[in-house]
């Protein structure tokens, strides 16, 4: 196996069997810069890209043991982080045999012997193709973080939560462990709107959304704008009377302090309706439905107790 790496280099791994061949496409390849691996066969190709990812692979066709082929049909079969763009070098160059390259999952063919500028012209196309495929996929992505968030607070929106809450009762409760979600809503928010404007009302709400985020555990608990001024906690693995705990702190914490606005500052309190099951609870079809009700039926009770406060009941 021969290597040779700079660190900004795109890596391209180099199967072929024959070392004459194999000594030529290293070096073409590497002192055009890239960071090259070449190996012999199929098998220690594979070995090597087990290891390590090669986003393209330029391999030989007949060699003996695993063929380029063969090699080609195992990586299209695994799971990868990106595109493999693959190329095969053949000496074949009838029309049958090149369907059949393609057919088995190679993205272009090189008929040896390989011309120098023709490599590299190639291997540059297999780079712009794997760009392009790179930032398609970074635009799904934006997409799908978009379509899950809400553009105001940041949080996410209720489409997520119709489709993660499910999920993480369910994992709950396989697993017997326990999880809380805790309503918010602030108090005589109109108030506010109705003072201040309707855009200082914004800045309450992005301040408060970041206030909540702030103050749950990064990576399991999360945010949902439930409504206008109405903030779902989700929290797995937190029994009932730790998300009141949790509840109550919030509660003083934005009790306490002013929210900055342009001119001035402004108070405010929220209220808390909270539910939550553990292992032990009895019923044994907890759901999304039920679980926001009964949230929602403590936010009331909170709401009719005075507001500014803390209300909950587990299942
Ligand atoms: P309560 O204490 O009973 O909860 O009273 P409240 O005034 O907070 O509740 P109400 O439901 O009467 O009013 C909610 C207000 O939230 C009304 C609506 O205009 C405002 N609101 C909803 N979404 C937004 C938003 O995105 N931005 C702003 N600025 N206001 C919003
Ligand atoms: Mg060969
Ligand atoms: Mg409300
Ligand atoms: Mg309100």
């Amino acid at each position: 196996m021969m290597e040779k790496k700079s660190s900004m280099s795109f890596p391209i791994l180099i199967v072929e069997d024959n070392p004459v061949s194999r000594n030529i496409l290293y070096k073409i390849l590497a002192n055009a810069g890239y960071d090259v691996v070449a190996t012999e066969n199929g098998h220690e190709a594979l070995k090597v890209f087990r290891d390590r990812f090669f986003p393209i692979i330029l391999s030989d066709w007949l060699m003996p043991g695993m063929d380029g082929i063969e090699l080609c049909r195992a990586i299209r079969k695994m799971q990868l982080p990106g595109y493999i763009f693959f190329v095969l070098l053949t000496a074949k160059d009838s029309k049958a045999d090149i369907i059949e390259g393609l057919k088995a999952g190679a993205d272009d063919y090189l008929t040896k012997p390989v011309l120098h500028a023709e490599l590299t012209a190639r291997i540059r196309t297999g780079i712009r193709i794997l760009e392009l495929e790179k930032s398609l996929k970074a635009a799904a992505e934006e997409i799908k973080a978009l379509s899950v968030t809400d553009p105001l607070t940041g949080c996410y929106n209720r489409r997520y939560l119709n489709e993660h809450l499910l999920q993480e009762i369910t994992r709950s409760r396989r697993y017997g462990r326990s999880l809380s979600i805790v309503l918010c809503d602030i108090d005589y928010f109109k108030r506010v709107n109705d003072t201040y404007g309707h855009a200082a009302g914004d800045i309450v709400l992005k301040t408060v959304a970041h206030c909540l985020n702030e103050s749950i555990r990064k990576g399991i608990d999360w945010v949902v704008r439930f409504g206008g001024e109405e903030f779902l906690l989700v929290l797995p693995e937190t029994e009932f009377r730790f998300a009141l705990q949790a509840a109550e702190r919030l509660r003083q914490t934005i009790a306490a302090r002013a929210i900055d606005l342009t001119q001035t500052s402004v108070g405010l309190t929220i209220s808390f309706g909270i539910t939550g099951f553990t292992a032990d609870s009895p019923d044994d079809k907890i759901s999304p439905e039920k679980m926001i009700s009964m949230a929602d039926h403590y936010l009331y009770e909170a709401k009719k107790g005075g507001r500014n406060c803390v209300m909950g009941g587990s299942f």
